[in-house]
């Protein structure tokens, strides 16, 4: 073929963390066959979906096998029952939604990997270590990126650059962090916002983990003031409700954010429209009995069971006096690794000497490297031994 293909993938490196991981598993189990391995390093949900949400959606895929109630294309923007639901869920939080604000997908992924599409050849901010979708996606449309460095000294929070004549810049924010469980304080998000301000700049807020916050912290970048002039919010259902295969999220974009005196919200919808063709009738159904009281009780216990696991591990890397982020208002822990090993090097230490499998830092950025993250989405049983068999650590 003789077509020209984006050159600007070429500029994306492979990533083969989780490729290597699995290869390095399975050498390891070939030659230890009898080896119970514990797997610490997925960032999926294990427990299954809340019973409202499964009732919901077998009475809502019911409806769809009957004339009077079945449904065609969704709306490409929500169900307005969900996008309610959703906008009740931030003025419970403090912050003020607006229904029509709200713009559900098939998850937080796609939205953080479609909203280039709206935005021009900005300079881009974001943290390091991160979700890396953030950099791909920036990458894909050939944009320029720097990077703001977590580390121990900020407990892996990054400021805003000091200069604040600096262009005006897309800047992401992911709080809780994946990877790193850390989490922005009040007056940390507001320096983020004063900086996007007085830049003129747009940040891209994921709350993807929001539902782990249990101190007195900001589960919403709404609630901080200025924040709907600067802010898009990003979130999903995934790690709120357990639907990573059940597919549900949504961003915000308020009504009152411009650029060049257009809408993004009017540049969104139309992106949305154009692209994509809304989420099932029978998923949004089961998102919305999330957020019922009824739903947010059984997901609190799903969470409160993998916060436990978290706080387990995080007693445990206490008592053994090394530095970690994470681990009390999310799933994540991040913890330095001992005597300066490398990512890998204790991820070999962990697989052979411990049999347990987790994630080398390195996979999240240059800032990474060092560290390991640990997640607390597996059972309590094998939280348990993991805690057993590291006590020699
Ligand atoms: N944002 C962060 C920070 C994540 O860690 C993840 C998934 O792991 C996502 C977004 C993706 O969420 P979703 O399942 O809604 O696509």
């Amino acid at each position: 073929m003789d077509i020209k293909l984006n050159s600007n993938f070429n500029s994306i490196k492979e990533t083969y963390l989780f490729s290597d991981i699995a290869r390095k598993v399975r050498d390891y189990k070939e030659q230890n066959p009898e080896a119970e391995l514990i797997r610490m390093g997925i960032g999926d949900v294990t427990l299954p979906l809340p019973a409202p949400c499964v009732d919901a959606l077998v009475k809502a895929g019911k409806e769809m096998g009957v004339k009077e109630t079945f449904r065609g294309y969704p709306p490409e923007y929500g169900y307005d029952f969900l996008r309610g639901a959703i906008a009740f869920h931030y003025r419970k939080l403090g912050a003020d939604i607006a229904d029509s604000e709200v713009f559900v997908s098939d998850g937080a992924k796609s939205d953080l990997g479609n909203l280039p599409d709206i935005l021009g050849d900005n300079p881009i901010i974001i943290p390091d270590p991160v979700y890396p979708v953030y950099v791909d996606s920036n990458l894909m449309a050939g944009r320029r990126i720097s990077y703001v460095k977590g580390d121990k000294d900020n407990g892996f929070l990054p400021e805003p650059p000091r200069d604040e004549t600096a262009e005006a810049s897309v800047i992401y924010i992911c709080s809780p962090n994946n990877p790193t469980g850390a989490v922005y304080t009040r007056e940390g998000l507001t320096r983020w916002v004063d900086f996007a301000l007085k830049t003129g700049s747009l940040i891209i807020f994921d709350s993807a983990y929001e539902a782990f916050i249990s101190d007195d912290l900001p589960h919403t970048i709404y609630e901080i003031e200025g924040s709907k002039e600067c802010a898009v919010e990003v979130s999903s259902f995934s790690k709120f409700a357990g639907f990573t295969g059940t597919r549900c999220g949504w961003t915000i974009v308020p009504d009152q954010l411009t650029a060049g005196g257009v809408k993004l919200s009017k540049l969104w919808s139309r992106r949305q429209a154009t692209k994509f063709n809304g989420v099932s009738y029978p998923v949004q159904r089961a998102a919305e009995a999330s957020l019922t009281d009824e739903g947010l009780k059984a997901l609190k216990a799903n969470i409160d069971y993998y916060k436990n696991n978290a706080r387990l591990m995080s007693d445990l890397l206490r008592s053994k006096g090394l530095f970690f982020t994470g681990g009390t208002n999310s799933p994540y822990i991040w913890l330095k690794c001992p005597d300066d090993m490398g990512g890998w090097e204790f991820f070999d230490l962990m697989l052979t000497r411990f049999g347990i499998v987790g994630t080398p830092g390195e996979g999240f950025g240059e800032a990474g490297k060092g560290y390991f993250r640990l997640t607390a989405f597996g059972s309590a049983e094998d939280t348990e031994e993991a805690i057993r068999r590291l006590r020699d650590l």
